[in-house]
């Protein structure tokens, strides 16, 4: 079992199936891996099997047949699943499910119940509201906060007790377009400060622009996998086009110096242009 050690999420023919009498195969042979502080996004028609996928992975489900391994371990083999979920794993849904008479603050420390004293739990989710911008909410309720914040201390919660997995069922569902990029970045962010996997199920292809990777499921079997460049090579190719990206490209130096880009950036922007390296720096 050493060499899936390097995976935090292997499925091995995963497959799922309902009912008795009309069977449906909501996951049928599906065998995806997913590497330490990978962002991937499921995406897939309504009924394709992505909220079936993401519940075998938490351990929410079980599988009819095939293997769900985290972090290199055979959620088979694991008989406390309550300490599993609430170590490995922080759950996000579409319905953030925050308790209506807790205030925000207190909803974060619930997952850290019974494995921090009371002190610990309220300097941690403190902590984790401000990291998701809401230090001055922690005492409201879930009905004081709009849908985005309500989602933001979902997210507080889900990092709760520091998972290296956050499984998120449509997160943005419910959320504007605006709140929904806000979450989006916030989730990225954090996926690249803690170095956190994510698996994020969404139907919105500007969502899942963002991520790493792209798994796209139907009737329950992986359909295709689209890698997603960067944000920055995205960037890039839309500046290729822009007046900027033509200046350099033209070499129009004396332009460029009124714009005050400092040379050596230029180079690597020049090449990065012109497409010959994708490592050039630009930091
Ligand atoms: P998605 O999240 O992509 O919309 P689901 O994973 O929820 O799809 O469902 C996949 C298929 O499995 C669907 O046909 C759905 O009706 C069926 N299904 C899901 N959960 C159950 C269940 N508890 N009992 C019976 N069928 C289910
Ligand atoms: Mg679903």
């Amino acid at each position: 079992m050493t060499e899936t050690k390097e995976w935090v999420v292997e499925t091995q023919d995963l497959t799922r199936i309902y009912g008795d009498g009309e069977e449906i195969r909501a996951l049928d042979g599906v065998s995806l891996r997913v590497a330490p502080g990978e962002f991937v996004a499921v995406m897939g028609p309504s009924g394709s099997g992505k909220s079936t996928l993401l519940n075998m992975i938490g351990a929410l489900d079980k599988p009819t047949s095939g293997r769900v391994l985290v972090g290199g371990q055979d959620l088979a083999t694991i008989r406390n699943k309550d300490s599993f979920r609430s170590k490995t794993v922080g759950f996000m849904f579409q319905l953030h499910n925050l308790l209506p008479t807790l205030t925000a603050i207190e909803n974060v420390e619930v997952p850290m119940m019974g494995y921090l004293r009371s002190r610990e739990r309220h300097e941690r989710a403190e902590h984790l509201l401000s990291l998701v911008g809401l230090a001055d909410r922690i005492k409201h309720l879930p009905n004081q906060l709009s849908g985005g914040q309500r989602q933001r201390v979902a997210v507080a919660r889900a990092l709760a007790n520091n998972p290296p997995l956050v499984l998120a069922d449509e997160p943005t569902g419910n959320l504007d377009t605006e709140a929904g990029e806000e979450l989006m970045e916030l989730l990225r962010d954090l996926n690249q400060s803690q170095g956190t996997t994510y698996v994020v199920v969404t139907h919105d292809p500007a969502v899942a622009r963002q991520t790493n990777r792209i798994v796209v499921l139907e009737d329950g079997k992986i359909a295709r996998e689209d890698i997603v460049s960067s944000p920055l090579e995205e960037d890039l190719k839309m500046w290729r086009h822009s007046d900027l990206g033509q200046r350099i490209l033209n070499g129009d130096e004396e332009a460029l110096q009124t714009l005050g880009i400092p040379h050596s950036k230029l180079e690597a922007l020049e090449l990065v242009l012109k497409n010959k390296t994708q490592e050039a720096e630009l930091e």
